[in-house]
């Protein structure tokens, strides 16, 4: 080997190492890219979770909702925000978006005062409840919540106490005029006291009568009003009220008739139906003068039966037809008559609860007759 030879190949050896060390070098280098490449990937996948987080959170309230900047302007703005109040929203100051001074007026103060504003607006003829936080960046949040069914439900939580209210107070007054009389000397005249006893236990009855419906009521309403679902026949559940309501219709001189026909088969909860039925001929019996008559038909359609309790009363007039299923609603010409109002509210929630309907058809002075669907038996 000639001293060439020999320099040439420990050159080649220098030469092998330092390529051997650049490509582990390269390699390292590479898998490090790798890495960064995974991780950048990961955080993409984080940032696109936390924009869909952030786009539901900011579209899930059902109200319009707001980010806005220091100048009022808006940043960001959610799917109802967008239906409300126009769909190009971004870059329009609060004042340019709703043209409200009173809803500009929260915003201005909470951006001022760095401190959360709200007041109730009215708004395109509706109530709103205009909220606005600061937020970190200077900016703030604002939320317009339209409270108009809030405001309808407040006015049916007061009439209804204002209701349930009148009906306690009128028997309770004549419960104690009745016992004063009585105290007073009446007790001393025996045929005159047991009639103001028996007065006294019908005002007990009604009181009772006004307690069971209200918690029947309440119960349906929640959702709590176990049903019982059986096939049961049409015409039995019709002869049951009927026999109940026998002594009455005896006494007023009232004919009770049985027009359903013999075989209808319907899946119901037969109480609550029973309930529904003896609620009709009640009204029917106490509205009926006497020589009338009080008729309960039934009829079969593809999927439902529908009863009709059909009576020869002082009638129902039109404009009162749908209201007379509200709960305490009474017409004007049965006041004086006793009742709660409920009856027909009750009839109407277990009828619905039954997947049916049910409806009053009349002419004043001509009778009324109340129909109600109940499931078929197939
Ligand atoms: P109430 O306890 O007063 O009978 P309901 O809810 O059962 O309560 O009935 C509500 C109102 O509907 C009654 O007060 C009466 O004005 C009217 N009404 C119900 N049934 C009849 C009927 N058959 N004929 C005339 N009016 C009726």
């Amino acid at each position: 080997m000639t001293l060439l030879d020999a320099l040439l190949i420990l050159a080649a050896g220098v030469l092998g190492a330092q390529l051997w060390r650049a490509r582990r070098a390269q390699r390292a280098l590479q898998d490090q890219l790798d890495d960064y490449a995974a991780q950048a990937s990961e955080l993409t996948d984080q940032l696109h979770q936390v924009e869909a987080r952030a786009a539901a959170l900011i579209d899930g309230p059902p109200h319009p909702l707001l980010v806005i900047d220091a100048g009022s302007a808006i940043q960001l703005a959610n799917a109802r925000a967008r239906e409300v109040l126009g769909p190009n929203l971004i870059g329009q100051t609060v004042i340019e978006a709703t043209r409200a001074h009173e809803i500009d007026a929260v915003v201005q103060t909470a951006l001022s005062q760095r401190q959360i504003a709200e007041q109730t607006v009215t708004w395109h003829i509706r109530p709103y409840l205009v909220r606005a936080a600061p937020i970190g960046s200077g900016g703030a949040v604002v939320v317009l919540e339209d409270q108009t069914q809030l405001h309808r439900l407040e006015r049916v939580r007061r009439d209804f106490v204002a209701n349930v209210s009148h009906e306690l107070r009128t028997p309770l007054a004549s419960i104690r005029l009745l016992i004063e009389t009585l105290l007073a000397g009446a007790k001393d005249d025996p045929e005159v006291s047991v009639r103001m006893l028996n007065q006294v236990i019908g005002e007990v009855d009604a009181l009772t009568q006004l307690a069971q419906e209200l918690l029947d009521l309440s119960m349906i309403e929640a959702g709590q009003m176990p049903m019982q679902l059986r096939a049961a026949d049409v015409r039995d559940v019709i002869d049951e009220q009927l026999r109940h309501f026998q002594p009455q219709a005896q006494q007023k001189q009232i004919a009770l008739n049985n027009a359903a026909p013999i075989g209808l088969r319907a899946e119901i909860d037969q109480k609550l139906i029973g309930r529904v039925l003896g609620n009709l001929i009640h009204n029917a019996l106490k509205f009926t003068p006497a020589d009338g008559q009080i008729t309960i038909g039934a009829e079969a359609a593809a999927e439902t039966i529908t009863i009709a309790v059909k009576d020869t009363g002082v009638g129902i007039p039109p404009e009162e037809l749908l209201r007379i299923f509200e709960r305490f609603y009474k017409v004007d010409q049965a006041r004086g008559k006793g009742g709660t109002g409920l009856g027909l509210a009750i009839a109407r929630h277990v009828v619905e609860a039954h997947g049916g309907k049910i409806w009053a058809e009349s002419k004043l002075g001509q009778g009324a007759t109340f129909f109600f669907t109940v499931p078929k038996v197939k």
